[in-house]
């Protein structure tokens, strides 16, 4: 399999250079060149497989000739060995028509973990291959860094630095974070804002010879290797209701866009997946564009949701693409223009042809509220915010659908127990196997707002590990 840049400029690549690259060199999001289809009798055969094993499969036509398939099993395989469900990704029904299928069995209790664990290991693997190491660096407002840190601790080839903002990060997030003791993760608790974190990232990236010398990287969602590895759990829970031989729906919480990119990947896959439902807090450009073709930028507004709290979905420029006929100098203009001017005018035929799968949703925090409180009090559920606007959105396309729908729940509860707490009155307990979270003990290293101390940092982090 070779994959290309939507912005048509880019090198073409296979999958082990896409993991690596991330983004192309030319702006754009890396694509499969063409897309496998698969039919019927294909996806029964996936039917009653166990999840590592379906993922392995379903990843394969997508790895191609990079990994071997004997290798690719045994990494699915350990990857998922690790959740705390035997069924990783379970189904739970909550109401005629509509489940809940819950992706936050991971270490870290939110989704990320279903891609990342097994990210970790296709680097690690890669790498070794090649003889390289590589420093990911990045900055985290609390909820994606656990899962990065839980990705790469104790890979051979791969140094990680988390900066996180000094005390504006929730205790749980920090806790994931910090009490890792892998001697390839380090923490540092940068006096700042989270916005300072990202520019000092930024700039570490933007400093060529640094760049070079610590070999950084990302993990971050536009890498094409996390969308290929969230697939297979769509795959699972569609095969679980009946398909391919009956439709399903799908209701996903959507921040950067790369999960619900997953389902639609799926889709045209050749499951048969009849609608899926863009759910998002106030922060709602996606449902605006879905709606009434009005993509316009407006100021990020902080929700109940955090992760949901993004107006530039990076992922849509995947779906733009295929959108516009797979045109790269038509996606190239019409993302510069957004870039520039805050609005993208997105023709009637593209929009048409969103709208015939993807629809919109938004809630605010005062129905997310509500929604996590009827969740409680009617079939007995905890949400957490991010997966109770998912569910409320299935909710709504159940109502006037009638297909088999299932919302993706992307956090456990005990993730945000502030929000659970105004909801139904107490604080959900962590799972048996982070009980101890708040006995263990910290390691992270407090530093000033300073590119250079940063920098030294990650310097003496990648010379104590290569030594
Ligand atoms: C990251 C995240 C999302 C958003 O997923 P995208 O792939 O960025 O759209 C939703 N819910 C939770 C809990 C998350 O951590």
């Amino acid at each position: 399999m070779r994959y290309i840049s939507t912005r048509g400029q880019a090198p073409v690549r296979d999958f082990a250079g896409v993991l690596l690259a991330g983004l192309a060199e030319d702006g754009g999001l890396y694509v499969p060149e063409t897309w496998p289809e698969w039919s019927h009798a294909d996806w029964r055969a996936l039917r009653g497989v166990h999840y590592a094993e379906l993922v392995a499969r379903v990843l394969q036509p997508f790895v191609g000739a990079s990994i071997p398939f004997a290798v690719l099993q045994k990494l699915c395989h350990e990857t998922y060995a690790g959740f705390g469900h035997p069924a990783v990704a379970p189904l739970v029904q909550l109401d005629t028509g509509i489940w809940a299928q819950e992706l936050f069995h991971g270490p870290t209790l939110a989704f990320k973990d279903m891609a990342l664990q097994l990210i970790g290991r296709l680097f690690d693997h890669v790498l070794t291959q090649t003889g390289q190491r590589i420093t990911i660096v990045a900055a985290t407002s609390g909820d994606t860094g656990s899962a990065a840190i839980e990705a790469c601790a104790d890979r051979a080839c791969i140094d990680i630095v988390v900066l996180h903002p000094e005390g504006r990060t929730s205790e749980v997030q920090r806790r994931q974070m910090t009490t890792v003791t892998a001697r390839n993760v380090c923490n540092l608790a940068v006096a700042g804002t989270f916005d300072d974190c990202q520019d000092l990232v930024k700039a570490m990236f933007a400093d060529a010879p640094f760049r070079a010398e610590l070999r950084l990287s990302a993990v971050n969602s536009i890498n094409w290797a996390r969308i290929a590895a969230q697939i297979p759990y769509y795959v699972a829970g569609a095969l679980a209701l009946g398909a391919p031989d009956n439709e399903v729906a799908f209701a996903v919480p959507t921040g950067n866009f790369g999960n619900v990119l997953a389902a639609w990947s799926a889709r045209r896959m050749g499951l048969p997946i009849t609608r899926l439902v863009v759910a998002s807090n106030r922060n709602d450009i996606v449902a605006r564009f879905l709606a009434a073709n009005d993509m316009t930028m407006r100021a990020v507004e902080p929700s109940l949701s955090p992760s949901m709290d993004i107006q530039v979905s990076s992922n849509f420029e995947r779906l733009l693409f295929e959108l516009l006929d797979r045109d790269p100098a038509a996606t190239r203009h019409a993302m510069e223009d957004f870039r520039a001017t805050g609005h993208m005018a997105v023709s009637d035929i593209a929009w048409k042809r969103a709208t015939g799968v993807l629809h919109g949703f938004s809630l605010d925090d005062a129905g997310t509220t509500a929604e996590i409180r009827r969740l409680y009090a009617e079939c007995d559920y905890l949400a957490d915010p991010h997966t109770a606007i998912g569910i409320a959105a299935a909710r709504a396309l159940a109502c006037s659908h009638g297909v088999p729908t299932i919302a993706m729940a992307t956090a456990h509860p005990a993730k945000f127990p502030d929000a659970i707490e105004q909801a139904v009155g107490f604080r959900p307990p962590l799972p048996p196997r982070l009980a101890d979270l708040y006995d263990r003990s910290e390691h992270f290293t407090r530093v000033p707002r300073d590119l250079a101390a940063i920098q030294a940092c990650v310097r003496a982090t990648v010379l104590r590990n290569a030594a």
